[in-house]
């Protein structure tokens, strides 16, 4: 591999020389700056025979298509790494050829990645209808691998994405399957796309319950964009942001905080919604609290972990220091403590929902 120099070409793409059939070659790599560090998000090929009616690349919409040659996005994306632009690979597809062979791809890229060198993170969003000893070799090579459910019902996938397949078969089927063989929910991810079926936030906060219950603990949700020229942009409007902050955190609260699915349920409105945040900095959370007046106060001193993270403002991490602050501290002195480990604006948010001594 040879790398010969790269420049920022604008936010979020870099262009790297990588050497291809010609020689070297100037490639674009897209960058998305993600929470754990910039990820090289991209497609293996955007040529796809899929129908999906909110997508740019179905094959109805007429875009240029592109293919990464075999082992030249591996080659890139190892450039742009020993270049320190990106620190991990998130790699997915449009479907050009039957899901054997287009994941069988992405997992030889994969692998051509592991071989350049790169030990980090690599996550592989897989085909609907990947086979079992495909999706064993996508967690072989790969940190996280998913499958896109797209939406939380068979009807609502059949409306949306007609050729993916069977919901249940295609779709749920590897994905359950992998986190069967993963036995680690962080390896295990999807992806709806919010709002396009015209779903309730109910089915998705009843298929997030069971999602996590099997072991997929990671759920993204893709607020519903319409994009011009797709058969879905006249008949569904645009999903706003705060719906998909809402389902997200619902995945927190029951997955990381350990509360009931039932808990959130009871925030639903009469349509199956939850309700519009009050206030831009309103949580979920906060809601669910004023739903549970007999949750609280919440004694620090006598409080077991379940009921500490109720708190609105006191998260997991703090529960357990709260925990072991007070083997220490008593009295005025677990209020400063309670109060050093929240931090200011933490605290306010929580104390009319804590008993304090003072
Ligand atoms: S399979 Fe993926 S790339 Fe193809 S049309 Fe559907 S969403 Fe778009």
């Amino acid at each position: 591999m040879a790398v010969a120099g790269v420049r920022a070409w604008r936010w979020g793409r870099y262009r790297v020389l990588v050497e291809g059939a010609g020689g070297l070659e100037v490639e674009e790599v897209p960058v998305y700056r993600s929470s754990g560090g910039p990820l090289m998000k991209v497609l293996l090929s955007s040529a796809c025979m899929m129908d999906c009616r909110y997508c740019p690349f179905s094959r109805y919409c007429r875009v240029p298509r592109e293919r990464w040659p075999p082992g030249k996005l591996a080659r890139a994306f190892t450039a742009a790494w020993q270049m320190g632009l990106v620190g991990g690979l998130f790699l997915s597809s449009g479907l050009y050829g039957d899901p054997e062979r287009v994941a069988g791809d992405m997992v030889e890229e994969a692998r051509r990645v592991r071989e350049l060198g790169f030990r980090g993170y690599i996550a592989l969003r897989l085909m609907p209808g990947t086979p079992k000893w495909l999706v064993r070799e996508a967690l072989g090579v790969a940190d996280r691998v998913g499958v896109n459910l797209e939406a939380p019902s068979p009807s609502g996938l059949a409306e949306i994405a007609p050729s993916k397949g069977s919901w249940s078969l295609d779709l749920l089927g590897p994905l359950l399957y992998a986190a069967r063989e993963a036995r680690d929910p962080r390896r295990v991810s999807t992806q709806l796309v919010l709002g396009a079926a015209g779903e309730t936030d109910e089915e998705h906060v009843t298929l997030a319950a069971r999602l996590l219950g099997e072991g997929v603990g990671v759920i993204y949700y893709s607020p519903y964009t319409p994009v011009p020229g797709t058969p879905l942009a006249r008949r569904r409007p645009p999903t706003p942001a705060w719906r998909a902050r809402l389902l997200s955190e619902a995945v927190a609260l029951m997955r990381d905080y350990g509360y009931d699915p039932r808990w959130i349920l009871d925030a639903l409105d009469d349509r199956g919604m939850l309700p519009r945040p009050r206030s831009p900095g309103e949580t979920l959370k906060d809601v669910i609290a004023r739903l549970h007046p007999e949750w609280y106060p919440v004694d620090p001193s006598t409080a077991g972990w379940s009921e500490l993270v109720r708190v609105p403002g006191i998260g997991p991490k703090a529960a357990s220091r709260i925990l072991r602050a007070r083997e220490a501290a008593r009295g005025a002195r677990l209020d400063a403590a309670v109060k050093a480990i929240l931090g200011p604006a933490r605290y306010r948010r929580a104390r009319r929902y804590l008993h304090t001594t003072h």
